[in-house]
């Protein structure tokens, strides 16, 4: 069997749930079990109502309005009975009202709240699947055996889960057309598993299961060899590694959240990228092990606006808990750091500019510890492959194409993956190093 999971585009409009529909006729040979998200847009607008309730406007309940419009005319649109998913409106409605009045909202009510977006999608999808010809019953999440953590918001499931998965959806009957993103914890209050979080239902869902193949239908063709707006070059990946697919995720090409694959990769199910809107596209399979690309470079991604923190101490010489001060600074701040690279009187820090507001702070409590400098406006060039690390005069040769081209390296690092060699350029810089590197590796 296969799972086939549709992201919020593909089953944004009646047209494209047509398209799906058409997508898994195609498919049933395979005996898929089918995961949706919300319609694209909709977990956005929930969230937003229940947090305009919390602060008592009545602008809540008017996005609920908008909500149920968007719902009324996919199901015209597909000729499905309007009153359909009246009692979900309906039961949103009650609980906004409730936020409203108490001017509360915990994790829990908001997780009610954004459940709907899949629960609504869900009916709608197995509707017109049964009324065109393929008999299907939706499943919320807990229905189909997905049992989380209690962590609102960001709940992770349960090992007991893919037994209960097993249990609930071997035997079907119908095609199962089954929510993504949602879940019960044991003392049946509802959760999600974090947004995004459909593909880790489709994944999970398929390690139950034990698919042949958990497949992410969604808006691209697949995980890029760099990014098309900035490479026109650039060219969709058939084959690559999950740890490859995970640094790339990472650093810029945003079509999927590694983690949120992990039960699949784990249990050696590939998972594969397709286009809903370009079907035929043979897409990306991502495999837990892939071999090593041809050239020794798979994939190029960048990451602009970091900030570099240049940190000098004579102190570090020879003493112990340097680096740990340093760090605890960033810790404080609740700042991800992204490269580093230290020598013994220096070290060297980027952090994503986007993601550090409070940098007056950092740099005052860094110097108290050290000399700390900061310098903005740097991107992070990502070559990633697997056997980077074990290929001699990998490194040389990108730099030997970096420095032809003028561009300056003000930061290296190789980490002990040795898939990747990142690198740190000014932003106007960015561009042109993604360029020189992809015609010099991936164009041939
Ligand atoms: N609907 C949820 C979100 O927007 C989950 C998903 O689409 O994967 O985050
Ligand atoms: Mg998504």
């Amino acid at each position: 069997m296969i799972v086939m999971k549709f992201g919020g585009t593909s089953v944004g409009s009646a047209g494209a749930i047509e398209s799906v529909r058409r997508i898994v006729a195609g498919r049933l040979r395979s005996d898929p079990v089918v995961v949706v998200s919300a319609v694209g847009g909709i977990t956005n607008l929930l969230l937003d109502a229940a947090q305009k309730a919390k602060a008592r406007s009545r602008d809540g309940i008017r996005l609920l309005e908008r909500i149920a419009a968007v719902h009324g005319t996919i199901l015209r649109e597909l000729s499905l009975p309007g009153g359909m998913v009246a009692k979900e409106h309906e039961l949103l409605r009650e609980v906004l009202h409730g936020v409203y009045c108490l001017g509360e909202l915990t994790p829990r009510t908001l997780d009610y709240v954004a459940s709907f977006g899949e629960r609504i999608s869900a009916k709608i999808v197995s509707a017109h699947f049964s009324n065109r010809g393929i008999p299907s019953r939706p499943y919320t999440g807990w229905e189909a055996g997905v049992v989380t953590t209690g962590e609102h918001c960001n709940a992770s499931p349960l090992p007991t889960t893919y037994a209960r998965i097993r249990s609930r959806l071997s035997r079907r009957k119908k095609l199962a057309v089954v929510t993504g993103f949602i879940g019960k914890d044991e003392h049946g209050e509802i959760t999600t598993l974090g947004r995004g979080g459909s593909d880790f239902s489709a994944a999970i869902i398929g390690r139950g299961l034990n698919a042949r193949e958990v497949q992410i239908w969604t808006d691209v063709t697949g995980i890029m060899t760099a990014d098309p707006r900035v490479v026109p070059q650039a060219a969709t990946l058939p084959r690559l590694s999950f740890s490859e697919a995970a640094e790339l995720a990472y650093f810029g090409a945003k079509v999927l959240h590694p983690r949120t694959i992990e039960p699949a990769v784990e249990k050696d199910i590939p998972v594969r990228i397709l286009n809903t809107f370009e079907p035929d596209a043979g897409g990306s399979l991502v495999v837990r092990r892939a071999a090593p690309p041809k050239h020794g470079i798979r994939a190029i991604a960048c990451k602009k606006n970091n900030i570099l923190f240049n940190l000098r101490s004579t102190r570090m010489l020879d003493a112990h808990g340097y680096l740990a001060r340093i760090f605890e600074v960033f810790t404080h701040h609740r700042v991800p750091v992204d490269l580093i690279a230290t020598s013994e009187v220096s070290v060297s820090a980027t952090v994503d500019a986007g993601v550090a507001p409070a940098l007056k702070e950092i740099i005052a409590d860094l110097g108290r510890i050290c000399t700390a400098r900061m310098i903005g406006g740097r991107a992070i060039v990502c070559v990633v492959g697997e056997g980077i690390g074990g290929t001699p005069n990998i490194a040389g040769r990108i730099f030997t194409i970096i420095g032809k081209g003028g561009i300056n390296v003000e930061m290296i690092s190789q980490a002990s993956s040795a898939l990747n060699i990142s690198f740190l350029v000014k932003n106007a810089d960015a561009d042109k190093a993604v360029r020189l590197l992809h015609r010099a590796y991936l164009e041939r």
